[in-house]
């Protein structure tokens, strides 16, 4: 076994865990696995050891590494979990199957365009900055009902779920439920919390999607830049 089957292998055992702790079918949580700076022959083991779901930050990373990988893995799922430029909306559409980053009128406007354009419809999670940090991504916490309502009714996109990634050194908690809460409180289903240091924390509050990089492919080398 590699090192990243190994690591999936423990963190699928985790999941599962946490899931029976909270009472929760595991099922319900989805592993998205996150690549980003990692070459194309990290991903290629984590297929090999079963995972399909993968999450990049970085339209251009994702351009160069996935497309290629699809013949041969039919079933495989690329998530965008990065801040995404309006002028990247369009490449965005194109190559991923889910974009989670969607946090701005200009945004929700550009991915309808392309949308439009491509004929292809990605699944859509609207990103809350929870923390309403000033240097981070996300709609801030009290414009996002006014946000998921005009992203349906103005731009006409079907919303499925919240994401969000909590501010650095604080309890993750909180904002976990905080985000549960404003998802319920509009019927969506999908919330994407949790990465590498809090999953499991994320699942006892009611995660769908944990979005975990470290833990399964190791350090990164350089930080990535924005999107
Ligand atoms: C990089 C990244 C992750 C994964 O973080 P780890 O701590 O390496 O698990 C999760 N979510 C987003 C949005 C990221 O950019």
């Amino acid at each position: 076994m590699t090192d990243i089957a190994r690591n999936l292998a423990a963190i699928r055992a985790r999941i599962a865990e946490a899931c029976a702790r909270a009472n929760r079918d595991p099922a319900s949580v989805t592993l998205v696995a996150v690549s980003k700076t990692h070459p194309a022959e990290a991903v290629l083991e984590a297929l090999a050891a079963g995972q399909t779901v993968f999450g990049e930050n970085r339209v251009q990373e994702a351009q160069q590494k996935f497309p290629s990988l699809r013949p041969a893995h039919p079933t495989l799922r690329l998530h965008l979990i990065g801040a995404l430029q309006t002028n990247k909306a369009r490449d965005a559409v194109r190559v991923a199957d889910v974009i989670e980053s969607l946090d701005r009128p200009k945004l929700a406007a550009a991915l309808a365009a392309s949308i439009r354009k491509e004929g292809r419809t990605p699944e859509l999670l609207v990103q809350v900055n929870t923390g309403d940090e000033p240097q981070k991504a996300g709609i801030p916490r009290a414009e996002a009902g006014a946000f998921l309502r005009a992203c349906r009714e103005e731009h006409g996109l079907a919303i499925s779920g919240l994401m969000c990634i909590p501010p650095v050194g604080a309890d993750p908690r909180p904002h976990f439920a905080w985000l549960a809460e404003l998802a319920a409180k509009h019927g969506l289903r999908t919330l994407s919390m949790g990465m590498s240091a809090d999953y499991e924390i994320a699942i006892a509050e009611g995660a769908t999607l944990v979005r975990v990089g470290t833990a399964i492919f190791g350090h990164r080398d350089y930080p990535p830049a924005a999107a």
